[in-house]
């Protein structure tokens, strides 16, 4: 092909909005025991029917009091009951105090709450009394007091539709009363890998290995990202490079999934069977994304038989750092969005780069880098997509615009992997 025959590329924004513009929220829900929830997305609201905390309560264990009561530090005041979490004391009664436990209700009447290293016991008088404390330090009206209603009001959404659930947000949900949440589907993804040179690993030893074959490394990233992004997975392997084995993988998988799922073959080489075969089946629109790593990458759909709709068909390249990136930065907000989450983007961070890119690339380049002790950010020695090692050695990616140079101290923007593998 010359140059200038090459279809021109896509700006990688745009690539995402047709994208997220195919990935119809999938209909239904499921109910599921909160346990099982981490890392699903929130079908409906969660409203409280309750506060939380119930009721004004101490923070510290020590002594509840009323402030008005107290002229001066060491002041000394009888302790007219005992008050454990779980149990709701009395009223106060004037010019004493309680002794009270971290998360035990305050009685009426009391105010505020001195912590017993503030304090000095002083020894019962006679058998059933509680003695009584000297407050060595005047407390302020609310020391040590959590409100009523100071984590959730009643009525409050304390998580909305669209929410990824987290352990944090089990744990809230939890502390409303729900042992159940509605979550969206799981999206059902096929997966499979094309490449005759692809050889599974524990197939052979790597001391059998015949000439020009290679690992299949990228179906255990995709797979295992698949999973932490909630679908429900089948691996259909490595398909042959030949059309009849690819039509037939691929039929077979619209029928019962939301999204097909493939890596290699979507270059415009003779050996890549994809394209037509899903054009076949469908339709399937290629795309030259303006991103290194990255450049092809396939978006189609494949009809399932009898009058059942489609599955979304999504091509990723072959390369393993360019099938990482493109998933993370394509793949990952579209099947977020097919389950309803409201929040599909990664969020960056500006970082001084440590390093200097003298040479800018004509596209959007996802450098691989990792954050040094001074806070800046490290490049890895080799760029090349084939290279897996950047992947795992860096911890985010630089998100360089096109034809930007970078030098030492440059602020760049970061994108954890944190964001992007959560
Ligand atoms: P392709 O996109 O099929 O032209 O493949 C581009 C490059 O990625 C070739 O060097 C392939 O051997 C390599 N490749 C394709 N699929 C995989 C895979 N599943 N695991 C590792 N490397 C792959
Ligand atoms: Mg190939």
């Amino acid at each position: 092909m010359t140059s200038s025959s090459k279809p021109p590329l896509m700006a990688l924004d745009q690539a995402l909005d047709e994208l997220l513009a195919h990935a119809e929220p999938l209909a239904g829900h499921e109910t599921l025991p909160s346990f099982e929830a981490d890392g699903r997305v929130l079908a409906a609201d969660l409203v409280s029917a309750l506060q939380v905390p119930p009721q004004d309560n101490s923070s510290m264990d020590g002594y509840a009091l009323r402030c008005a009561d107290l002229a001066a530090a060491g002041s000394v005041l009888r302790v007219s009951q005992r008050i454990a979490a779980g149990h709701a004391g009395e009223p106060l009664a004037p010019g004493t105090a309680a002794r009270i436990f971290t998360g035990a209700p305050m009685p009426p009447g009391a105010d505020a709450v001195v912590m017993q290293e503030d304090a000095e016991m002083l020894a019962p008088a006679g058998a059933g009394e509680l003695g009584s404390v000297r407050i060595l330090a005047l407390p302020q009206p609310g020391q040590w007091v959590r409100r009523a209603g100071e984590d959730v009001t009643r009525g409050a959404v304390v998580l909305a539709r669209g929410e990824r659930l987290s352990p944090a947000s089990l744990g809230l949900a939890a502390s409303i009363g729900l042992a159940q949440l509605a979550v969206a589907p799981r999206p059902r993804v096929a997966l499979f890998s094309t490449g005759d040179e692809l050889v599974m690993p524990g197939e052979l030893p790597p001391e059998q290995m015949p000439p020009g074959a290679i690992y299949n490394s990228n179906r255990f990233f995709l797979r295992a990202l698949l999973h932490r992004l909630g679908c429900e997975v089948s691996d259909l392997g490595v398909v042959p490079d030949r059309r009849a084995a690819t039509l037939a993988a691929l039929k077979t998988a619209a029928d019962h999934h939301d999204l097909i799922l493939t890596s290699g073959g979507v270059s415009v080489g003779e050996e890549d069977h994809i394209k037509p075969a899903v054009e076949q089946l469908g339709h399937l629109a290629l795309w030259q994304i303006a991103m290194k790593p990255g450049k092809p990458f396939a978006y189609g759909r494949v009809r399932r038989d009898g009058d059942a709709g489609h599955a979304h068909f999504i091509g990723l390249p072959g390369n393993p750092v360019s099938s990482f990136v493109t998933f993370l930065l394509l793949v990952r907000p579209f099947l977020l969005k097919l389950q309803g989450a409201r929040e599909l983007a990664p969020r960056p961070l500006t970082l001084p780069a440590h390093f200097d890119l003298p040479r800018a690339d004509k596209r959007r380049e996802f450098l691989r880098v990792r954050r040094n002790a001074a806070g800046g950010l490290e490049l890895f020695s080799n760029q090349s997509s084939g290279v897996l090692t950047s992947a795992v050695w860096g911890d985010g990616l630089v998100d360089n615009p096109a034809g930007r140079t970078i030098a030492q101290g440059d602020p760049v923007s970061f994108i954890p992997f944190s964001e992007l593998l959560a």
